[in-house]
């Protein structure tokens, strides 16, 4: 296998939902992944079995999990020198890794210590980690003449402009991630670098599993809180992060593709 011919992504925080469903369908066609989580060290059998399936003898050349907190300068740099050390390149970036504050509840009542831990997690993170990649994909283009296409695709959610007053900081971080996929998508332009957002609606995953979240999401669908009246399932964000590394969006960077069922739209 010429390894630098394979294509490499990093899609943080896939060790499930949203960021794993993204990470298997790059595998599906071809790209090397880089899982990565917070939590656990390594990956589950289970997880691994599917990955098996997909690469089939090719599963330890074509996939790299790191256990590093996005938030942290010194778990970034790993990231980066992992890769760098396993695939000698980088293809696609997804900034998917993100979370709730631990305890929702009044906007009155939000702690200094858990804005700072959303917004670190959210939003400075996928920041200075964007940062770090774009520099060595600007590198990357001098060195690999043939077939680069590199994408930067932030996950950000329908809260990036819809106020819910019992998770604040959430819809804050996710705000300013709709400011960082502009300003990136400007300064990377020159370097055909486009970046992409994905502004998820409401998604079955281990996120929204808890019983008080889920029923009242459950209860809002059915009143049809979007005109599509079903939850979305972690391919839907999937699926359209394939056919951006596809390049099937071109002449665009810095847009959004909303993908919440239609929730978006105002309706009276
Ligand atoms: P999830 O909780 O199921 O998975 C989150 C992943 O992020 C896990 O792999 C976890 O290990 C990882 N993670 C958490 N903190 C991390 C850190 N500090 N560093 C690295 N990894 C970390 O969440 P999900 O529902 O799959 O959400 C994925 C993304 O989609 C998030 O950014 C979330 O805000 C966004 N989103 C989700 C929904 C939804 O309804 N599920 C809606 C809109 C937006």
């Amino acid at each position: 296998m010429d390894q630098d011919k394979i294509k490499v992504a990093l899609i943080t925080g896939s060790t499930q939902g949203i960021g794993k469903a993204i990470a298997l369908e790059l595998a599906k066609i071809g790209f090397s992944v880089v899982i990565n989580g917070a939590s656990t060290k390594e990956l589950s059998e289970e997880y691994k079995n599917i990955l098996k399936k997909i690469y089939k003898e090719d599963l330890k050349e074509k996939s790299l999990y790191i256990q590093a907190d996005v938030s942290k300068r010194e778990d970034r740099e790993k990231l980066l020198n992992k890769i760098k050390q396993k695939f000698r390149r980088i293809d696609v970036l997804v900034n998917n890794a993100g979370v709730g504050p631990i305890k929702r509840g009044d906007l009155l009542d939000v702690t200094e210590e858990s804005y700072d831990r959303v917004m670190d997690i959210n939003l400075k993170g996928p920041f200075f980690l964007t940062q770090a990649l774009a520099k060595w994909m600007i590198e990357l283009k001098t060195k690999i003449k043939d077939k680069y296409h590199p994408y930067i695709i932030n996950i950000s959610s329908i809260n990036r402009y819809t106020a819910s007053i019992n998770r604040g900081e959430y819809c804050i971080s996710k705000a300013g991630m709709r400011m960082m996929t502009q300003l990136f998508a400007v300064r990377l332009a020159e370097f055909d670098i486009p970046t992409y957002e994905i502004s998820p609606g409401i998604i079955k995953t281990p996120l929204t599993e808890p019983k008080h979240i889920s029923e009242r999401y459950d209860k809002l669908i059915s009143e049809g809180v979007s005109p599509i009246k079903r939850w979305g399932e972690p391919l839907d964000i999937a699926k359209p992060v394939i056919a951006i590394v596809q390049g099937l969006l071109p002449f665009s960077t810095g847009s959004v593709l909303d993908i919440d069922g239609g929730f978006h739209i105002h309706r009276i």
